[in-house]
């Protein structure tokens, strides 16, 4: 994994500074593929596409900001690099609160954009019990998630195989396990090794996010 410049951006908002991390390279060695397909990579992390502005506490899309700097690598204690850019914190995922909230606030405006939202709320709930099985998604999340899912649902194609499997998924973690099967029957065959997993997890009534391992 070969970091890249930090660029420092503007809130659109409020114009309150933050910093973005970018990768030059990175590549999936060790990266851990979920049923809901989230991919855990540590050498190539995902970056956050959207965030909450510390300064006006107002969501804004980072690949909207406007662009004021970058920050070379291993140039970050350099005079020629002003103090407010070296100040700037990096930006961050939104939490499950303000996942809803964003979604609430019709952050979502197009169709790839509210997918993102629901696609990433979906997984910041199971991340609370992605390594635990013991562990509960709290009760004020359920009804929250369930509609989050039913419109996710929507939203995905399933003439595009990777939709049909994420559908095939929220069927599953929703307990309609006639249905995931049924979205699973004509998979390609790169991706049968995936419906597969999902198709034998349904067979036994199992509706947890689970790890996806080949072979
Ligand atoms: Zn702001």
């Amino acid at each position: 994994m070969i970091p890249g410049p930090d660029r420092i951006i503007a809130c659109p908002h409020c114009g309150f500074l933050a910093k973005q991390h970018t990768l030059l390279s990175g590549n999936t060695i060790g990266a851990i593929l979920w049923s809901d397909g989230k991919m855990e990579a540590p050498m190539l992390p995902e970056f956050p596409a959207v965030t909450k502005c510390r300064g006006c506490k107002r969501f804004y899309w980072v690949d909207e900001a406007e662009v004021k700097g970058e920050i070379k690598p291993f140039d970050d204690k350099s005079e020629r690099v002003p103090e407010e850019w070296k100040r700037a914190e990096p930006i961050e995922h939104l939490t499950i609160d303000e996942y809803i909230e964003a979604l609430d606030a019709g952050v979502g405006t197009d169709a790839e954009k509210e997918r993102y939202l629901r696609v990433h709320f979906w997984w910041a709930v199971n991340d609370i019990v992605r390594r635990n099985p013991n562990a509960k998604i709290p009760a004020k999340y359920i009804e929250k998630l369930r509609e989050n899912l039913r419109n996710l649902f929507v939203l995905l194609d399933e003439r595009n195989p990777n939709d049909g499997i994420m559908k095939a998924e929220i069927a599953r973690e929703m307990g309609d396990f006639t249905q995931a099967i049924r979205l699973l029957e004509d998979i390609s065959t790169n991706l049968r090794w995936v419906a597969d997993t999902i198709i034998e997890l349904s067979k036994q009534k199992n509706s947890s996010v689970m790890q996806l391992r080949p072979d």
